[in-house]
């Protein structure tokens, strides 16, 4: 499977699409989910084309990997949320169809704000 090159996320990286930005950084984009299922709900994605966590995984430099940890934590520090500020939160990132992955750009979800519950259903 190849990267699609004109799913929401590439376009909003474009600039194509607006966002409500909440971080940015040379190696990932994070801005508010338009649907939010917490009441902090962001999303963190790395710059460069990666479909999922295994492609990222198989493909990104070591750099790549790097920032999107950091940044990650960055954006969990800036919402209130990272353990350093605040109660903690949920990273999680979907992978193809059995994870229910909706859009084929690499996003970790972060959800908080309040106790996210169980884990999956
Ligand atoms: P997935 O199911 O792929 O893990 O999650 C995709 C997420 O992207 C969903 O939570 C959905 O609400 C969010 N989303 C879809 N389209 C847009 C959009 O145009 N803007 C923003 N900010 N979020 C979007």
């Amino acid at each position: 499977m190849s990267y699609e090159d004109n799913n929401i996320f590439a376009k909003i990286l474009r600039g194509e699409i607006p966002c409500k930005k909440i971080y940015e950084d040379n190696f990932v984009l994070a801005f508010y989910d338009i649907n939010p299922q917490k009441k902090i709900h962001a999303l963190v994605i790395p710059k460069g084309k990666y479909i999922d966590l295994d492609d990222f995984a198989l493909k990104a430099s070591s750099e790549e990997m790097v920032g999107l940890f950091k940044g990650i934590n960055l954006v969990a520090k800036k919402l209130g949320i990272s353990t350093e500020v605040g109660n903690g939160y949920r990273a999680l990132t979907n992978i193809s169809s059995h994870g229910g992955q909706e859009v084929p750009h690499l996003h970790f979800h972060l959800f908080g704000g309040e106790r996210v519950g169980k884990m999956v259903e």
